[in-house]
């Protein structure tokens, strides 16, 4: 699997840290060429350089930032092969208090964002001869629920609906659209709030840890691959099987 990934260019929005840093970390020991967009350019390039890729300014919010970015990419890298599109925020608001703007923000990042991403990237994966794109959702949205977070359970919902036309659209070109549904991951985020906070969530978890950032990395790594040419529209939940439990019980019970 990981062989066909060799050579392939490949970008990952949101890359600098977090799940797209795990995602551009197996890319890259794929093989593949990565780039990686974010907002803050010292840290995208700080990441690219450990990876050996290169690092890019980029706003997912802003078209014409994303047009620039994936055109450095493919000069750079000689075209684009797979879009990884990753880059997502979930500032927490209770529902009675959130405000139209907190609403917007989380939309016009995760959501529209992932519209725009591919928008950007779609003129030079049309020219490619194994056209990826693999979306960043969620468990929280499409399945599950978590107080605090209705527009961000909104956007990873709303990634997949997308998901399930664009994948129509653009099945002419070769190019297959499938999306990841991470659980709970270990990131730099979730290690600052201490072992004690990570051990009561992975009490909560079939397999009794978090996920690793590579976690997520391997799965996307298998639907950009040749071998997932014939896979499209799907998605993939890794989270240790935490969805499955019908309660507390059902866990103590095993
Ligand atoms: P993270 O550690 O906070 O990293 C977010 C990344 O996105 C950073 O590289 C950040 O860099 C970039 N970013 C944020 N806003 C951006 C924008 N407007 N334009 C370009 N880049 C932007 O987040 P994470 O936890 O890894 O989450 C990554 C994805 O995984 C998200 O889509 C999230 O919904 C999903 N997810 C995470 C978990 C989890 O447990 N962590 C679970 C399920 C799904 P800059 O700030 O420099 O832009």
């Amino acid at each position: 699997m990981s062989s066909s990934l060799r050579g392939r260019s490949v970008v990952v929005t949101g890359g600098s840290k977090g799940i797209g840093k795990g995602i551009a970390r197996v890319f890259a020991g794929a093989g593949a060429k990565v780039a990686i967009i974010a907002r803050h350019a010292d840290r995208a390039e700080a990441a690219a350089r450990e990876l050996g890729g290169i690092g890019i300014a980029g706003d997912v919010t802003d078209l014409s930032s994303l047009e620039g970015a994936m055109a450095e990419a493919a000069r750079h890298h000689g075209g684009l092969d797979v879009l990884c599109a990753n880059a997502g925020i979930f500032p927490p608001a209770k529902l009675e208090e959130m405000t139209g703007e907190q609403w917007d923000e989380v939309i016009d990042t995760n959501l529209k964002g992932t519209f725009l991403s591919v928008k950007a990237a779609l003129p030079y994966l049309k020219k490619s001869d194994q056209g990826r794109i693999v979306i960043t959702s969620s468990i929280t949205g499409p399945i599950t629920g978590y107080p605090g977070w209705t527009h961000y359970g909104a956007t990873k919902a709303g990634q997949l609906g997308f998901m399930r036309t664009a994948c129509i659209e653009l099945a002419k070109y070769g190019i297959t659209v499938n999306a990841v549904m991470p659980g709970n991951i270990v990131t730099e985020g979730l290690a600052g709030m201490g072992e004690e906070y990570q051990r009561t969530m992975a009490a909560s978890v079939p397999l009794k840890r978090l996920g690793s950032v590579e976690d997520i990395g391997h799965a996307a790594l298998y639907f950009a691959s040749k071998e997932a040419g014939y896979v499209t529209g799907q998605t993939i939940i890794v989270d240790g099987g935490q969805i499955l439990p019908e309660s507390l019980e059902a866990l103590a019970q095993a």
